[in-house]
């Protein structure tokens, strides 16, 4: 008998699954690949087969001023120590080094502030001001294992705060230029910060807003925070507390212009940060120095395939979250690579500017967050439209899910489909993207961050048994330490176990998102283990339901979440931002819940639609669902710090009891 029929037949099922899934692939273009720094596949197995001499080769890589004895020291778990008895230092390898091999005139920093004026600092001067100001932190009482705040926007002096604090071994607590003030003393006082660097003023779409003053008002009664050093960048009058406030450039005026970089343990801190708070009360991640190094080093040259000499990178977050403490400075700085800094917002002077610089600089590696290309898609296509984007080789995303829809108009509009998409997953805690496509080898799907970076281990668990998943949805975790994980949460060692090494105990790490593995392994993160509705019994993602209804032709933006039921147990409930100006009506939402079910069922179609301009986001841009469940379900909002613009939840509050009201 012949096998034919049953052949096409599930030829043709595959093709037929492959549409119902959306799934487009996009191999790596072949002149890409060509030129790619990894191309083998072969790669993959070679970190497979021993992951610890993968990691000791790539902190080769580095600069050491002493060889570790032992590359993972896993006697304790989960609290591991990376290549223990080395000693090295970051701000070294990110400027000395380089410097030392003669690339010291390369540009480091191409920044561009919000009024148009434009500064390039090479490598040999952010050196100097990095060792003025390292011995400037000494001469005000900094040493070594002291706590340095940092509350700067995005100007290069915050980039030089953090290589001078690095280089004396004073770990530094950034907190996002965007939070309030109050925000910031409640970092400074959990940490015991001694010295805190901030601003007379930032810039704000064309205003100054004062930060001093601000800082000011809630700062006092610090008893750990003796100094605070202010950068004159606005100019805006700011009063100064004598003995305690010093200007930054009055006394790296009068500091000593050498400070040698001090050679510290593998495991000495490099720095805390606060997560963005989506999910609950932020958690102050804390990084060591030998581990994050080679971690971020190796990912940033690997993933973004960086060719220093010739790239001009440009990584669009915000130096206060984690994508920009290991994207925007110590990946990238030390790669020795050449990088744009943008101080402003991607909608000001006007919502082509992102367009602008690309055009300006040259840059040929991007790198942003789902919520930048969203907004984007929002403005319309007119606006890149009018910029030469040709030098653009490379794309990235960071952050949350990115949907096939958004992918696909990145790689479309922006990337002139030349470009790969990195859709890279990563943490506060992991420190460096774990799961990505490496460019000159994966061949990606939209909206799939593909599979685990060589020497990371990732798996998809049953949520019950805790069994290993080959096909399905499950929960992320990652079974082996990396360099680059978090150390502890700081002060608090319990909460650290318990976040994240009590569901599976201290070898496996609970990542707290879920995730879908398909069968070729492929791995779709979507969204956090509490963003899950439960219809009818049917477990749905919100991420799904999200992207079903983005793919109608007027949705620029959505977020769902699972409302208690009756009926159901849950029901969908969506947020749904439409493009442009365009007004939402009965015809719109027909037509939303029909996409809706034509691309997942019948039963996931939302039973309530509600507009909304905008929605609730952390400031670094992601969806907070936890605020929308709250309001939906009439409860008091939960920790809402973290929240971008608290107006948007008055409106959402305002039109959803308006709603209750019509529906009662
Ligand atoms: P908190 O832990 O305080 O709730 P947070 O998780 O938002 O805050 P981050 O560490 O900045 O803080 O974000 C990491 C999370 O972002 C991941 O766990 C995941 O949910 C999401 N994420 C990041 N990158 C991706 C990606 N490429 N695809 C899907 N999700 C992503
Ligand atoms: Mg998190």
């Amino acid at each position: 008998m012949s096998t034919e029929p049953d052949t096409q037949t599930s030829d043709a099922l595959d093709s037929e699954l492959a549409a119902l899934l959306d799934v487009e692939r996009f191999p790596p273009p072949p002149e890409f690949r060509e030129q790619a720094l990894l191309k083998d596949p072969a790669v993959y197995e070679q970190a497979a087969r021993d992951p610890l001499a993968w990691w000791a080769s790539e902190a080769e890589q580095l600069h050491w001023f002493r060889r570790w004895d032992t590359v993972l020291e896993d006697s304790n778990p989960p609290f591991y120590e990376w290549f223990v008895g080395g000693t090295l230092n970051a701000s070294y390898n990110c400027l000395d080094r380089h410097v030392e091999a003669g690339i010291g005139g390369r540009i480091a920093l191409h920044w561009r502030g919000e009024d148009g004026e434009e500064r390039d600092i090479t490598y040999a001067q952010l050196l100097a001001e990095v060792k003025r100001l390292a011995s400037a932190l000494k001469a005000q009482g900094i040493a070594k294992g002291d706590v340095v705040g940092i509350y700067l926007p995005m100007i290069p002096e915050v980039v030089v705060s953090m290589l001078a604090c690095s280089r004396i071994g004073a770990p530094h607590n950034v907190v996002f230029g965007g939070f309030s003030a109050e925000a910031v003393r409640e970092r400074m006082e959990f940490s015991q910060a001694k010295l805190l660097i901030t601003v007379d003023g930032a810039a704000r779409k064309g205003k100054t807003a004062p930060v001093k003053d601000r800082v000011d008002e809630v700062m006092g009664g610090l008893p750990a925070l003796e100094k605070i050093v202010v950068v004159r960048s606005k100019g805006t009058p700011c009063q100064m507390q004598p003995g305690r406030d010093v200007y930054y450039e009055e006394i790296l005026a009068e500091a000593d212009a050498e400070c040698p970089a001090e050679p510290l343990d593998a495991e000495h801190p490099l720095y805390i940060l606060y997560t963005s708070g989506s999910t609950a009360k932020p958690k102050g991640i804390l990084h060591t120095t030998g581990g994050y190094l080679t971690g971020v080093c190796a990912t940033h040259r690997y993933v973004f395939d960086l060719k220093p000499e010739r790239d001009v990178y440009w990584c669009a977050a915000d130096v206060g979250w984690v994508t920009g403490h290991s994207y925007i400075v110590y990946g990238p700085l030390c790669n020795a690579a050449t990088s744009v800094m943008w101080e402003g917002a991607p909608d000001y002077p006007h919502k082509g500017i992102w367009w602008e610089l690309i055009e300006r600089y040259g840059v040929s590696i991007l790198y942003c967050a789902p919520t930048a290309i969203r907004a984007c898609i929002k403005w319309g296509p007119q606006w890149p439209a009018k910029h030469d984007l040709s030098s653009l080789r490379l794309l990235g995303t960071v952050g949350e899910p990115i949907n096939p829809k958004a992918w696909l108009w990145y790689h479309r509009v922006i990337g002139g489909e030349r470009c790969p998409i990195v859709d890279t997953w990563w943490q506060t805690e992991t420190g460096a993207i774990m799961i990505t496509p490496l460019p000159g080898i994966t061949e990606t799907k939209p909206g799939s961050a593909t599979r685990p970076l060589p020497g990371v281990f990732a798996e998809v668990l049953e949520e019950s048994s805790g069994e290993p998943i080959t096909e399905g949805q499950g929960l992320l975790v990652l079974t082996r330490p990396w360099p680059s994980m978090l150390r502890t949460l700081y002060k608090e060692p319990e909460r650290f176990v318990e976040t994240y090494f009590e569901r599976f105990g201290p070898q496996t790490y609970l990542v707290g998102d879920a995730a879908r593995r398909d069968r070729d392994a492929y791995l779709w993160v979507i969204g956090r283990i509490d963003d899950v509705v439960n219809v009818s019994g049917h477990r749905l993602s919100t991420a799904e339901v999200e992207s079903a209804i983005v793919a109608h032709p007027d949705v620029a933006e959505a977020a769902v979440i699972g409302q208690h039921d009756e009926d159901t147990g849950q029901a969908i409930v969506a947020f749904v931002t439409l493009q442009g100006d365009l007004e939402g009506d009965e015809g719109t939402i027909e037509g939303i819940r029909a996409t809706v079910a034509e691309r997942i069922g019948k039963f996931a179609r939302p039973k309530r639609i509600i507009w909304s301009e905008d929605l609730p986001k952390t400031r670094s841009g992601k969806i907070m669902r936890r605020l929308l469940r709250d309001i939906a379900e009439g409860r008091a909002l939960g920790d809402v710090t973290t929240l971008r613009d608290p107006a948007v939840m008055e409106q959402l509050q305002h039109k959803i009891s308006e709603r209750q009201a019509e529906e009662d």
